[in-house]
């Protein structure tokens, strides 16, 4: 029996799956074929709709489900201890779990996602609330709804983050956010970057400085956050920005696990060919998703667009079928231009498309694209 393992069932590690049960329907059945996903816990975040939730615009339910629910009943789901992947020992095909409990594969897709690392800025973690992180969202909605006016910080603590464009997105949000409110004469809102303009892709980072100029934004960047100090956050270089209200992204790393079984690089974050999306020197082990090193973003869409060449290349090794897929750098980001318009970013290792202005048919997609997520995306129908 062949034996695919795959670690985490966010985003990347379900849309595998699922794949991979479709695919291999027949050979599970048969008792040819065992899929399992191992993850620390048993629910599943549609982590882009975090920030929509923040700021009232959709439901907590509407983004956390039942991951078993979510994955086809042909693929065998560990959560808890068992779960939770402590150890891998790549030469010997083994990964260890928490619950003691250890896993023989013949195939291994990484999917661990990104980690926060709030210890890394002194004084952050007890001041910022961040849409990144599942525990602040409701708060977030509570705070912004007494929010009566004051200064509000954006930070993005270090580079890379997931959805390198969301801290633009929450910004030009909570700008309409408070304008609704009527209290945005009596607001200022930071936006701090830690490189040079607001964003990293050229033509977007245009725009949204545009963006934020209309809107009264002050942008100060490149900001490098070194700690909080009571309502003040301060950089490397001495600069102090004070504030009532923080928000924003703190430095993100990948799982632990990953740097000590000697895959990783020292933020955690796994080595793989760009194109076969192999872990180096493992022809048998995958990582996709924000887990990766490649230089490109981090995001859903990025792991679903991955997920592909993956399935497809453990299929055609077991079935015995020639021939490789390779990723191509694919990503599409949507991003928002205030609460009821939305743009979209579309790259990948050749080729940038045109940023188009942001508009309301745009944000519609956005909304229902949320919605398909769960019965297509997850389920790997497309
Ligand atoms: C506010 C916000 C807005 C975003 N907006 C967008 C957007 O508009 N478009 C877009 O494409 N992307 C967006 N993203 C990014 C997107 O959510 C991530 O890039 C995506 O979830 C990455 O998928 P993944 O499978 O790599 O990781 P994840 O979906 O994070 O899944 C990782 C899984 O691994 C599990 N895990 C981790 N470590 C272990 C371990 N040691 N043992 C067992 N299990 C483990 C976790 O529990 C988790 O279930 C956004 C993210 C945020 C936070």
């Amino acid at each position: 029996m062949k034996k695919v393992v795959i670690l985490g069932g966010g985003i990347g590690g379900t849309i595998v799956a699922n794949k991979l049960a479709k695919k291999l329907s027949k050979e599970i059945d048969e008792g040819k074929v065992k899929i399992t996903v191992l993850d620390m816990k048993n629910y599943h975040v549609y982590q882009p709709s975090q920030l929509l939730v923040a700021l009232g615009l959709e439901d907590y339910d509407q983004i956390v489900k039942d991951e078993r629910s979510l994955l086809d009943p042909k693929v065998e789901f560990i959560s808890g201890d068992k779960g939770t992947v402590t150890k891998l020992d790549l030469p010997n095909h083994r990964v260890f779990t928490a619950g003691e409990a250890v896993y023989d594969y013949d195939y291994l897709v990484i999917a661990t996602g990104s980690h926060l690392a709030w210890d890394e800025i002194p004084g952050l973690r007890s001041k910022e609330l961040s849409v990144w992180d599942l525990n602040d969202v409701m708060k977030i909605r509570e705070v912004l709804d007494n929010f009566k006016g004051g200064t509000i910080v954006v930070n993005v603590a270090r580079l890379p983050i997931k959805c390198p464009v969301a801290p633009v997105e929450l910004t030009l949000m909570l700008h309409d956010l408070l304008v609704k409110k009527g209290i945005r004469d009596k607001s200022r809102i930071i936006y701090t970057y830690p490189a040079p303009g607001v964003f990293g892709i050229k033509q977007a980072n245009d725009m949204f400085i545009e963006m934020f100029k209309e809107r009264g934004i002050e942008i100060v960047s490149p900001f490098i956050i070194d700690h909080v100090e009571g309502n003040t956050l301060i950089s490397q270089d001495g600069e102090k920005i004070g504030f009532d209200l923080l928000l924003g992204a703190p430095p993100h790393k990948g799982a632990e696990v990953l740097r000590d079984s000697g895959i990783a690089d020292r933020r955690n974050w796994v080595s793989v060919d760009k194109y076969t999306l192999n872990v180096k020197g493992y022809d048998n082990v995958y990582a996709i998703g924000d887990t990766t090193d490649l230089p490109i973003s981090k995001a859903g869409s990025v792991a679903d667009f991955e997920s592909g060449p993956v399935s497809e290349n453990i299929v055609h090794d077991i079935l015995g079928i020639g021939g490789k897929e390779l990723y191509d750098g694919s990503v599409f980001c949507f991003c928002v231009g205030g609460i009821g318009t939305s743009s979209y970013i579309r790259y990948n290792y050749s080729f940038v498309l045109p940023v188009p202005k942001p508009t309301t048919t745009i944000w519609w997609m956005k909304l229902m694209y949320n919605r398909m997520y769960w019965s297509l995306t997850a389920r790997g129908v497309v």
